[in-house]
């Protein structure tokens, strides 16, 4: 019944919706049915205008990264955000850096643009009730948090591979890969213990599951370099399971940071 969406190319990159943000979409409709059949069609117009955003925010990179002879394969939406599947390439560090920061740069623009007409018309007193504040103002708030999530230096936020790419400027690419990595960990934990203090339970799970991406991070560059000292030996895996492929990005293939946010 329910289908992944092909919308076509834009110059030269597929774009899909997938077949299971259809249920988030049925999920929010009925979960708003009770306040009228006009505020849920409301509140379904204003997510898919959110998605119209990450879509844009996967653009940015998709650009960007052609600049740098990086192609795009496609862009699908998912349900928790915006995957942009882009060709395996080595990557300078500035370059890497460039790709990564035009994703929540599409955000502030679209928030500044916002805040800018936003701003001509505001008081102090409009500006501080938030039960006042229309439709463009959510979508202000909603492209600041995007701007802000994707910047946490955590993998797989773009963030963390900001954080890699400067990295690599001082030290080399393994050395950036581990520290980046492992200050993703301690990021993670630290931010999955507050949501855990403060009974956040979509806290906890979202920096788990950061948690767990930065750790295999970590797994693969041990890989490498075991693989590279020709000891044979595989290391043990972070979660204690046998060896696996979580599909490397070393190459420069991104997914996308928003995989893990949560739409509110
Ligand atoms: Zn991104």
């Amino acid at each position: 019944m329910l289908k992944t969406i092909y919308f076509g190319k834009l110059s030269g990159i597929d774009l899909y919706l997938h077949w299971t943000f259809w249920l988030l979409i049925i999920y929010l409709f009925l979960s708003e049915l009770g306040r009228g059949v006009g505020h849920a069609v409301a509140t379904v117009g204003f997510v898919f205008t959110v998605f119209i955003c990450v879509f844009l925010h996967e653009l940015g990179h998709a650009f960007s990264g052609r600049w740098f002879g990086v192609q795009t394969h496609d862009i699908t939406l998912y349900p928790i955000g915006g995957v942009a599947r882009m060709q395996a390439k080595e990557l300078t560090p500035f370059a890497e850096l460039v790709i990564a920061a035009c994703g929540p740069l599409v955000n502030l623009v679209i928030a500044t643009a916002i805040a800018a007409t936003w701003m001509a018309k505001v008081t102090w007193e409009t500006a501080t009730d938030i039960g006042a504040l229309g439709p463009w103002e959510h979508l202000f708030i909603v492209n600041v948090a995007l701007f802000c999530f994707n910047l946490l230096p955590v993998y797989p936020m773009d963030g963390g591979r900001i954080l890699r790419a400067i990295l690599k400027f001082f030290v080399a690419k393994d050395v950036a890969i581990e520290w980046s990595a492992r200050i993703g960990q301690v990021l993670s934990a630290g931010f999955g213990l507050y949501g855990l203090f403060t009974f956040q339970i979509s806290l906890v799970i979202i920096f788990t599951i950061m948690f767990f991406v930065c750790s295999a991070e970590l797994f693969q560059i041990r890989l490498r370099r075991s693989m590279a000292a020709g000891t044979g030996s595989w290391p043990q895996p972070p979660w204690g399971g046998p060896n696996g492929d979580l599909g490397g990005d070393q190459g420069g293939e991104v997914i996308d940071a928003e995989d893990f946010r949560q739409v509110r």
